[in-house]
């Protein structure tokens, strides 16, 4: 037990310093990004030095982004949980997507349960999980790929002390038709850093399985090489 309190005690100061330190860092990005832009605009269109001072700003937002997952990773917060209307939070990130994605061809497809009501969630916490599990199936298909979304209500039955008791969840299913993920891969895929992409930060499915954890839920992936991969996101109707 000892062991184990030393270790939460060691992990919470961490997640403490993580969040300091991302705070620390965010400033002066924020100076070397606005006095980059500035420069930007005193320099001629086309010319070698604009597009590095270019190179620079997409760089600092890069930065800008790490930092930021590793806040939302590291920093202790409470939920605030209020009624949401889980498929516009679905509809909303499609319409995104498809915006960010014009010039590829990629279908989306939705087969909701129109029998959901209104979920106890966070909706900012619920949005950046489906995000990110969209964003990783759009990077994951190829032109003419296929991102598919569904919902349905499924029934736990959990034993407690008083006998049997129902829950009742919904799952989520983000699946796409790309690559795959090795068999040897599967295990890491929700360690903070792995990444498999040239730019990825390898945050992405850290932060969907902590939000998944705070809404008492399971996140789950399937997948098998040139058939395409899916993630499963269960959690509870009412918190
Ligand atoms: P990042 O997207 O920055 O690499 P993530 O945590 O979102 O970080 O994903 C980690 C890794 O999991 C990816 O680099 C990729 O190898 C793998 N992965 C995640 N989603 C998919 C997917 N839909 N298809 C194939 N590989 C995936
Ligand atoms: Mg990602």
């Amino acid at each position: 037990l000892e062991d184990a309190v030393r270790h939460a005690d060691r992990l919470s100061t961490l997640g403490t310093l993580a969040a300091g330190l991302a705070h620390e860092i965010k400033n002066p990005l924020g100076g070397i990004k606005g006095a980059a832009q500035l420069l930007d605009l005193e320099l001629p269109e086309g010319s070698e030095l604009r597009d590095n001072v270019r190179i620079m700003v997409k760089e600092v937002e890069r930065v800008n982004r790490i930092v930021e997952e590793l806040l939302a990773l590291a920093s202790p917060r409470r939920l605030t949980l209020a009624p949401t209307n889980l498929h516009k939070v679905l509809g909303d990130i499609v319409t995104l997507q498809k915006r960010a994605t014009e010039g590829r061809t990629i279908s989306f497809q939705q087969q909701f349960d129109p029998s959901i009501p209104p979920i106890l969630v966070d909706e900012a916490l619920l949005t950046q999980l489906f995000l990110n599990l969209v964003k990783n199936a759009v990077e994951a298909v190829d032109n003419g790929g296929v991102v598919r979304i569904t919902s349905r209500v499924i029934s736990d039955y959990s034993m407690t002390q008083k006998g049997e008791r129902r829950s009742r969840l919904v799952a989520v299913e983000v699946s796409d038709d790309g690559p795959g993920i090795p068999k040897e891969q599967l295990e890491q895929l929700f360690t903070p850093f792995f990444t498999t992409k040239a730019k990825g930060t390898g945050l992405g499915l850290a932060i969907c399985q902590k939000i998944v954890s705070e809404h008492r839920g399971m996140i789950k992936v399937e997948s098998a090489p040139g058939t395409g991969t899916t993630f499963t996101v269960m959690v509870p109707l009412i918190q």
